[in-house]
C-alpha cells in the first residue's frame, strides 16, 4: 500500500442539516501517526465533523480521503455500500456512550465483527479478543458482560472492540464525558498507549490538560469553522483569536 503523507484529508468540508450550516469551509489534513485534538463548545460541529469522516453524516459539500481513497464517492447504490464498508473498517469509533451489545460479553463484542466482516474462525477471532482486551487491561473481565462492568471498563471494551478490526485510524468523540471522573483517567491512559504506538488518532475531547499531553495539534472550533489551530504548547498558552481564548478562559 502507498504511503500517503496527508493520510487524512478533509478539503472544503460543508455541512447543512436544512437551512443551517454546521460546517463551514472545514480543510484538515493529519499525517499518519499524527494525534490531532478537537475542542470547542457544544454545537460547534465537531462530531459532525467527526462522523463526516467514515460518510456518517454525509457532508453536502466537500471531500473526504483516506489514505489516498476518496470516501464520499457518489456511486451507485451498490457500489457505494460496498466502497463505505470497506473503508469503514479501517476506521474505529469510540463514541461518548459505550455502544456495546448489552447481551454480548466483553469477549463476544470483540470477536463479532473480526469474525462476521473478517472471516475469521472462532478460535481466531478469540485468540484476537483475549490480546485486544489484555492490551486494554481487562483480560481478566473477557467473560463479563458489559452490566457487569464500570462505565471505565465499558469504554476499554469499546476500544479493543474497535481495534479488533485492526483500524488505520481511530476516531474519539468525547469518550470520556459521560464517565465519573475517577474513571476517566484509565480511558486516558490506553489513548496514551495507542498514540505511543503511533496510532493515528482524531480525539474530540472537553479535557484540555489531556489535549495538550497527547494531542501534535489542537483545533479549536465555533459555529462551524476551525477558528485556530496549532501545536497545544502554542494554541493553550498563546492563542492569536479572540474566540479561542474566551473559549479558554472558560475551558482551562
Ligand atoms: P458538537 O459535537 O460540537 O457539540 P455537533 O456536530 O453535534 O456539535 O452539532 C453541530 C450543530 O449541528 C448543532 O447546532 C446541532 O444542533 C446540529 N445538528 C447536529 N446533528 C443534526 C441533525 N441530525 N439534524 C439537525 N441538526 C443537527
Ligand atoms: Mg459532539
Amino acid at each position: 500500500m502507498t504511503d500517503h503523507p496527508n493520510f487524512v484529508e478533509i478539503r472544503h468540508a460543508q455541512k447543512s442539516f436544512g437551512t443551517v450550516e454546521v460546517l463551514k469551509d472545514i480543510s484538515l489534513t493529519v499525517e499518519r501517526g499524527q494525534i490531532v485534538g478537537i475542542i470547542g463548545s457544544s454545537g460547534s460541529g465537531k462530531s459532525t465533523l467527526l462522523r463526516a469522516i467514515n460518510d456518517l453524516d454525509p457532508l453536502t459539500g466537500g471531500e473526504v480521503w483516506l489514505d489516498g481513497v476518496q470516501v464520499n464517492q457518489k456511486l451507485p447504490h451498490r457500489q457505494y455500500e460496498k466502497h463505505i464498508n470497506q473503508m469503514r473498517q479501517q476506521v474505529g469509533m469510540v463514541f461518548q456512550h459505550f455502544n456495546l451489545f448489552p447481551h454480548m460479553t466483553a469477549r463476544e463484542n470483540v470477536t463479532m465483527a473480526p469474525m462476521m466482516l473478517h472471516g475469521l474462525s472462532k478460535e481466531e477471532a478469540d485468540k484476537l479478543a483475549e490480546e485486544q482486551l489484555d492490551h486494554v487491561g481487562l483480560l481478566e473481565r473477557i467473560d463479563y458482560y458489559p452490566s457487569q462492568l464500570s462505565g471505565g471498563q465499558k469504554q476499554r471494551v469499546a476500544i479493543a472492540r474497535a481495534l479488533a478490526m485492526k483500524p488505520k485510524l481511530m476516531l474519539f468523540d468525547e469518550a470520556t464525558s459521560a464517565l465519573d471522573p475517577e474513571l476517566v483517567e484509565e480511558v486516558n491512559q490506553v489513548m496514551r498507549k495507542l498514540a505511543q504506538e503511533q496510532m493515528t488518532m482524531i480525539i474530540v475531547t472537553h479535557e484540555m490538560d489531556f489535549a495538550a499531553s497527547v494531542c501534535d495539534r489542537v483545533l479549536f472550533m465555533d459555529q462551524g469553522v476551525v477558528v485556530e489551530e496549532g501545536p497545544p504548547e502554542i494554541l493553550f498558552k498563546n492563542p492569536t483569536k479572540d474566540r479561542t481564548r474566551a473559549f479558554l478562559r472558560k475551558h482551562l
